[in-house]
């Protein structure tokens, strides 16, 4: 080693070490622990693959957790296959009707939306669940198929362990409010565009 590199070499440990420190300091001064509310929002792909992953993460955890699916139809997705592996440690809760475009009945995505909101209030008050994903919730509440403010009360009134992950474009700010973490999808570039259709595996 030159003299110069062992300069060097000393340099950096010694910047390392400060910043070990600030690091641990702002670790030490972070002590609240809480179920978060938690919101995948925005036009990229992501929202729902990220939830998933967070399901999968307390999967790992031994967690029970559950996922109601608000707006889309019981298609077979590799998602509802995977989660099947874990038993009853995983459900499942597929109530929406498909996009409203294909139901074209208004009055029938209300009912479904409706039954599947009071399928999530009574996961919620399930003690032993400790994360539930409530896919697409965002769109029902944009349709104001939901009340939002039911909605936004019930979900800050939950169990102070209890972690929720709501999914769907265009968040009211109001969800977003009441959130305790907010990430929003950009799209940068989607594959749609460019004529290639649903992949499976990728999307299903
Ligand atoms: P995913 O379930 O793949 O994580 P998402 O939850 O972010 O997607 P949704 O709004 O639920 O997105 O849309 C579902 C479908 O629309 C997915 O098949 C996804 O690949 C597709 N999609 C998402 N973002 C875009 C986009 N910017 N342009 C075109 N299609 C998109
Ligand atoms: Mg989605």
């Amino acid at each position: 080693m030159t003299e110069e590199s062992g300069d060097e070499a000393a340099r950096h440990r010694d910047k390392m070490a400060k910043r070990k420190a600030v690091q641990d300091a702002e670790v030490a001064a972070k002590t609240i622990e809480k179920g978060l509310l938690i919101v995948h929002t925005g036009p990229g792909k992501g929202k729902t693959t990220a939830a998933l992953g967070l399901m999968l993460r307390a999967l790992g955890r031994g967690w029970r957790v559950a996922c109601v699916q608000f707006i889309k139809g019981g298609w077979d997705t590799g998602e509802r296959r995977a989660v099947e592996v874990f038993g009853p440690q995983a459900s499942w809760h597929t109530l929406g009707e498909g996009f409203t475009w294909e139901t074209q009945d208004k009055a029938r995505d209300i009912a479904a939306c409706r039954h599947a909101w009071k399928r999530a209030e009574a996961l919620m008050a399930d003690p032993g669940i400790r994360l539930i994903v409530l896919d697409e919730l965002n769109i029902a509440l944009r349709y104001d198929y939901l009340d939002l403010e039911a909605v936004v009360a019930t979900l800050r009134a939950r169990r102070p362990d209890l972690h929720v992950v709501v999914t769907g474009r265009n968040a009211k700010p109001a969800l977003i409010e009441a959130a305790d973490l907010v990430t929003e999808m950009g799209s940068v570039k989607h594959h749609f565009a460019a004529g290639v259709k649903a992949q499976e595996g990728i999307e299903f």
